[in-house]
């Protein structure tokens, strides 16, 4: 008996050029959580999911997260022809992927958001996949970086996107945006929006719409945060 791998190859239609192309996926049975950050970032016992999220096509160099490959507009699909494919030098994306190799996926996903002006939420989520993946490297200055990015995208998803945009509910992007302004020391950011979402839950039709776990870590953070802050003072 073959011994099974934590990956296999899965074949797809590349939406903008068409041809078929290989994607590498985790097998499920692989995929043991260990736990996660505040901010949701995951740590597996052994292979990590999150460095197979973003999926390249190595014909035309059009890259999504996984989980909108499919969906590239028109105008988005001309764009990447025209301003992508044109320098694009065909290489393999498939196969186990290391630190670099995701970031390095993840960052042509990125530059693909520009090109096809793509949705906040779609940037908001690759920035925060490339802080964890900084983060996972101790790579402290970059993750920062990314994640100022990432918290700037979340605001403008907040106030100017509707959340169908997004796979996450408006509360759980406002949950987000203050754990990303506590990791960025703005303190008074975080407090404001954790007060915000708590707020919101005094309404009882909102109420039942946050879902709890929500709730109770924006309690927990908003506590937590007013306790550093009068020990700061004290
Ligand atoms: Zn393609």
């Amino acid at each position: 008996m073959t011994k099974l791998e934590p990956t296999f190859n899965s074949e797809i239609l590349c939406p903008v050029c068409e041809k078929k192309i290989k994607v590498t996926k985790v097998r499920s049975k692989f995929v043991k959580l260990l736990k996660q950050d505040d901010d949701f970032c995951p740590y597996y016992e052994t292979i990590n999911p999150v460095f197979y999220e973003a999926w390249v096509c190595n014909y035309c160099g059009y890259a999504a997260h996984s989980t909108v490959f499919k969906n590239v507009t028109q105008s988005g699909r001309k764009a990447v022809l025209e301003k992508i494919t044109q320098n694009w030098t065909s290489r393999e994306f498939t196969g186990e992927r290391d630190y670099k190799q995701a970031l390095e996926a993840f960052k042509i996903v990125l530059y693909n958001l520009q090109v096809r002006e793509a949705p906040f939420s779609e940037f908001a989520k690759i920035c925060l996949r490339i802080a964890w993946v900084y983060r996972y490297m101790n790579n402290t200055e970059e993750e920062k970086r990314f994640l100022k990015y990432s918290y700037e995208y979340y605001k403008k998803v907040y106030t100017r996107e509707s959340s169908k945009n997004s796979d996450l509910d408006e509360f759980t992007i406002m949950y987000i945006i203050g754990v990303l302004a506590k990791r960025l020391d703005l303190t008074s950011d975080a407090i404001q929006w954790f007060s915000r979402l708590i707020s919101l839950a005094s309404d009882p039709t909102e109420r039942e719409r946050i879902k709890p776990i929500i709730l109770e870590n924006a309690r927990e953070q908003i506590y937590q945060l007013r306790t550093e802050m009068k020990e700061k003072e004290s």
